[in-house]
């Protein structure tokens, strides 16, 4: 194998880029996976796709995907439809502020580009939630462009190719990684090759056990050849993630309703329902932190006892959360749902309501607890 310098500053020699670029592109079209957005290869459904895929895998992506397109065939549909019936269809599937910003660029797609999905790279990263990798994959996948696109598979195969010895997310790594898929996308097919090279990392050249004896890379690749390809590129050093505490009241009316918050549009969960919930202050009791959120909520003189119902987790990006969930009821109805049909901050909750609003994670696993209560004898009480 010969390695050199190109323009780009990295890559391999011209012939040994062909033959990598042809070793892919075949290897892609005799193994790759068939999938919903590689039917058609049409952008806007690479572009959500792509956007679904961050972060979550294949299998748990396909049934949102396919409901997704049931509900929202292009991307007129998306922009003209209400935020709500956007969460709604990508409830469960977490990171919601993507499904907003997929909203957001839907309506600035129309705005701006006639509601075609750009086929330039600048273009698309001038759209809220489209960074440098999704951009790459919407030019190459979608519009069967040049465009180098570099995701945690692709670092990964890259990386051992040249035996990286920085961790992929190091500033060294990824510059050095983006060069070189830059140097080897092809003019010709740059849509079977980088999904090629996706494939491979997610099928064959696979984190902790690579698969080199059926890797068609593996006479060009510096990791095989070290004898320990596993061992490259380097993992970078995990943060311990610090853990949030908190309370959550799960309040049901005499009419059997369940008291929700509306979370303010931006931010984690964004825009979804949720009983309410607060983090304790420091010394401060979970039972405690669940009076103070009563009173906040201007209900306290009306619920007379809190159940306790166990503690519920829940891992986020940057932190854990644990909160104490309470059970109680509410004696007067409080607050009262909006005239006009579309519910205020807080609203009282029926089952048809439940299920037409859309809830996070977080929610529904609070929702589980609540159903598997024990019966209500057995359960604490609280004596304030
Ligand atoms: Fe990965 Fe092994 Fe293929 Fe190298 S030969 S790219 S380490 S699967």
């Amino acid at each position: 194998m010969t390695r050199i310098a190109s323009s780009h500053g990295e890559g391999f020699a011209p012939e040994t880029t062909r033959r990598l670029q042809r070793a892919v592109t075949r290897w892609f079209a005799r193994a790759g996976r068939r999938l919903p957005w590689r039917e058609r290869y049409d952008p806007y459904e690479v572009w959500v796709a792509e956007i679904m895929l961050q972060q979550t895998q294949v299998e748990t992506v396909l049934p949102y995907y396919r409901r997704w397109m049931a509900r929202f065939r292009d991307v007129q549909a998306v922009a003209s439809a209400p935020e709500e019936a956007v969460l709604k269809v990508w409830e469960g599937l977490g990171y919601y502020a993507r499904a907003r910003n997929l909203q957001r660029s839907a309506r600035l797609i129309v705005e701006r580009h006639g509601g075609r999905v750009p086929d330039s790279v600048p273009a698309l990263r001038a759209l809220p939630g489209i960074g440098r990798y999704t951009a790459g994959a919407i030019v190459s996948i979608g519009h069967n462009r040049p465009a180098p696109a570099v995701d945690g598979n692709i670092g990964r195969v890259l990386g051992r190719l040249v035996a990286l010895d920085v961790p992929v997310r190091a500033p060294g790594g990824q510059a050095r990684l983006w060069r070189l898929a830059e140097a080897l996308v092809p003019a010709v097919d740059p849509r079977g090759f980088n999904q090629g090279l996706m494939e491979l990392g997610a099928l064959v050249c696979r984190p902790a056990s690579p698969l080199c004896p059926l890797c068609p890379l593996r006479e060009t690749c510096a990791a095989f050849a070290s004898g320990d390809p596993q061992r490259f590129p380097p993992a970078a050093q995990r943060r311990a993630r610090p853990t949030r505490c908190g309370a959550m009241v799960l309040l049901r009316n005499d009419a059997g309703c369940l008291l929700l918050r509306k979370r303010p549009p931006r931010g984690t969960w964004g825009g979804l329902w949720e009983p309410p919930w607060i983090e304790r202050r420091a010394g401060e009791s979970s039972r405690a932190a669940a009076r103070r959120l009563l009173h906040e909520l201007g209900i306290s003189p009306a619920v007379r006892s809190l159940r306790s119902l166990g503690t519920l987790h829940h891992g986020l990006t940057h932190f854990q959360l644990s909160l104490e969930c309470y059970a109680g009821q509410v004696k007067h109805p409080f607050p009262e749902v909006a005239a006009g049909g579309l519910p205020s901050e807080k609203c009282w909750a029926d089952n048809a309501r439940l299920a037409a609003l859309p809830l996070g994670r977080l929610g529904r696993k609070a929702l589980e607890l609540r159903r598997r209560e024990p019966t209500g004898e057995t359960a604490e009480r609280d004596g304030g």
